[in-house]
């Protein structure tokens, strides 16, 4: 008989890294895999679909959830809260699914800390000055945001070598397909036979 154990892969990358558009391209090459929607305060993009990419929550939702210990991680950033739900997460896995979560590196790391074998992967950027010019062309955000973006980008640098991979984002085929490499091998060795 053989059993599928459910994993779970974390990516992280600096604002700008590439990230969003890479676990897009993951998710529909393994359909085994799901995506960790997020719950956040942040006010919903013109583009972004409640229950989709996040839950988006009030303050107060969301300060509840918090006490009554429904993440498995949360994070404040800028003014806004971002969490990772735990009946998301824990259901699938106890069912053999694997997740997939898009968060921050200081929520990586929780996550590593609940679950020692989840797989970190981070997307690194080829040089800092890249990374600054890419946050200027998505002028999603006001000048104050970008600014706070850049900053945040050097602190979530720092933290990358705490992440079981590095990948450098120069070319956005070639990492995808080198990530799913990495992520089709370790679901093969999660096949318990
Ligand atoms: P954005 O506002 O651009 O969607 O996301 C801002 C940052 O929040 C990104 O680095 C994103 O990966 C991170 N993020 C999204 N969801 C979560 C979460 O549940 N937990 C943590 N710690 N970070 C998250």
């Amino acid at each position: 008989m053989s059993e599928k154990k459910g994993k779970i892969f974390v990516i992280s990358s600096p604002s700008g890294g590439g990230k969003s558009t890479i676990v897009r391209k993951i998710l529909s090459e393994f359909p085994e895999i799901v995506f960790s929607v997020s719950a956040t305060t942040r006010p919903k993009r013109p583009d972004e679909i409640d229950g989709v990419h996040y839950f988006f929550l009030t303050e107060n939702h969301f300060l509840d959830k918090i006490k009554n210990d429904e993440f498995i991680e949360w994070e404040r950033f800028y003014d806004y809260y971002y969490g990772t739900l735990k009946t998301f997460v824990i259901d699938y896995i106890k069912n053999g699914k694997s997740v997939l979560l898009e968060i921050d590196v200081k929520g990586a790391l929780s996550v590593k800390k609940n679950f020692s074998d989840a797989v970190l992967i981070f997307i690194d950027v080829p040089s800092f000055e890249e990374l600054v010019i890419r946050l200027k062309k998505r002028k999603t955000e006001s000048q104050a945001d970008l600014q706070k973006r850049i900053d945040r980008a050097k602190m979530e640098l720092s933290y990358k070598d705490k992440f079981d991979y590095i990948f450098v984002n120069k070319d956005l085929e070639e990492v995808t397909s080198q990530i799913k490499s990495l992520i089709r091998e370790i679901l093969k060795k999660g096949e318990i036979v």
